[in-house]
């Protein structure tokens, strides 16, 4: 009998029981795999880091900020903005304004889409920058189309700009995503640095593993039931006053039986080594055309040391699962603007289950108290997000503590 169990040690499981442990509760966190991150993580192929699936961390995450000690994570910076290959073949810079007012010129002046739709993005995002994201969080009830389209903003900017830059962000090209999240996702672009730890995605659970207590953490545990009180496993039975479910969406559906679990968005990131990289900076490249390329980037312009030596590495993402990468080739060729022939094809991550789809109408702010000590957390009782992951984790230990009768807030 331990206090609290914790199934699932991606980083919903690690930020709850880090806050449980130091509360001075006795915590056991079973986790299926054979390191902690769940869908967090980094494969070194060859030398190489590959992160499970294109992913960045922004440093306007307030969660993040609290869950971690950011600079002992060494983050290696994107450029803010992106670079956007258009349909009359030239390539378009787009630099954040917020961040990088200097190019603010040239980004006004770029022909990509028209000065009336660049009016429009700037009141957009002004008003989503003046709401405050509790408000936010409550106020918008409808997808992020139709809330660009009442903001004014349809055809070429949705087309060429907002639409490629989102849907690798949001695992759906569609907007159909409510627009509360799109919001709050706009809103940590414009403020923060977009930046990956210098040793791959993989750091940050890491980090967050090493600092619970020994003995917390018991990995190669595959969770078969939950009962209020009582987890089953190949090795027997656990048993603990409070049971926190932090799995993935997936496993959560089937452990929980009758939990409103989204479905999935898939993703495939392709990791290509060259030695000629074709941008000279670490900004996302996006495809202003709708070809299947969500994004790609030269990751050793923002951190080196995902390389083993001067070869560069690129990642780019497709939507969905994995597509012929002769295709993506020829989409990257185009993206470039440089031949891709001498490129090697390091590594393929495809990720079926990568976000959970975010629908209009549903709270940003999902249960995580089911009753009789059970508990849930996970990026789908949140935002499909690093910073969603770790509210739930953060809210979902505040629960269990009130239900031991543990009065301390968080
Ligand atoms: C390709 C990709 C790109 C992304 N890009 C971004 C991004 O750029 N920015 C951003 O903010 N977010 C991004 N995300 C989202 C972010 O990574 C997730 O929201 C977050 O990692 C989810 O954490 P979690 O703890 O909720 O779930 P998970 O990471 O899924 O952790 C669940 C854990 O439960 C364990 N588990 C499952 N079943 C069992 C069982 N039966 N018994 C025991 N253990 C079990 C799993 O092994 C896993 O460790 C991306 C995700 C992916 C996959």
């Amino acid at each position: 009998m331990t206090d609290v169990l914790v199934v699932g040690a991606g980083l919903a499981g690690l930020r709850a029981a880090q806050l449980l442990t130091r509360r001075g509760l006795e915590v056991t966190v079973l986790d299926a795999a054979d390191r902690p991150g769940g869908r967090m993580a980094t494969d070194v192929v060859d030398g190489f880091r590959c992160d499970r699936g294109f992913q960045v961390l922004n440093t306007s995450y307030p969660a993040l900020r609290t869950a971690t000690d950011l600079a002992a994570l060494d983050l290696r910076a994107f450029e803010p903005g992106a670079a956007i290959r258009g349909g009359d073949g030239a390539l378009h810079r787009f630099a954040n304004p917020v961040r990088r007012p200097s190019q603010a010129f040239a980004t006004a002046v770029d022909g990509l889409f028209g000065v009336a739709d660049k009016a429009r993005l700037v009141a957009w995002t002004a008003r989503v920058l003046a709401t405050p994201p509790s408000r936010t969080a409550g106020i918008v009830d409808r997808s992020a189309a139709q809330d660009l389209a009442a903001a004014g903003l349809d055809g070429p900017v949705v087309e060429r700009f907002l639409r490629p830059f989102l849907s690798g962000v949001l695992g759906e090209s569609a907007l159909a995503t409510s627009a509360a999240f799109v919001r709050l996702v706009w809103r940590s672009f414009a403020l923060g640095t977009v930046a990956v730890p210098a040793d791959g995605m993989g750091a940050l659970p890491a980090r967050l593993a090493a600092g619970l207590p020994d003995g917390v953490l018991r990995l190669g545990r595959r969770v078969t039931t939950v009962r209020p009180g009582v987890v089953h496993t190949a090795d027997g039975e656990h048993t603990a006053r409070a049971v926190l479910v932090a799995t993935d969406p997936v496993a959560a559906g089937t452990l929980l039986p009758g939990l409103d679990v989204a479905p999935m968005h898939a993703l495939t990131t392709y990791y290509h080594v060259t030695d000629t990289p074709p941008a000279e900076l670490p900004l996302l490249h996006l495809d202003g055309t709708g070809g299947p390329v969500a994004n790609t980037v030269v990751l050793t312009r923002a951190a080196p040391g995902y390389s083993p030596d001067d070869r560069a590495l690129v990642s780019s993402t497709v939507l969905g699962d994995p597509l012929p990468e002769p295709q993506v080739r020829r989409e990257l060729a185009r993206v470039y603007g440089r031949p891709v022939e001498g490129w090697e094809l390091l590594h393929t991550a495809p990720v079926r289950a990568a976000l959970p789809a975010f629908r209009p109408g549903h709270p940003v702010r999902r249960d995580v108290a089911l009753g009789d000590g059970l508990f849930v957390a996970g990026d789908h009782r949140d935002t499909p997000s690093t910073q969603g992951a770790l509210v739930s984790g953060r809210r979902a230990a505040q629960a269990v503590l009130e239900h031991l009768g543990v009065r301390r807030p968080i």
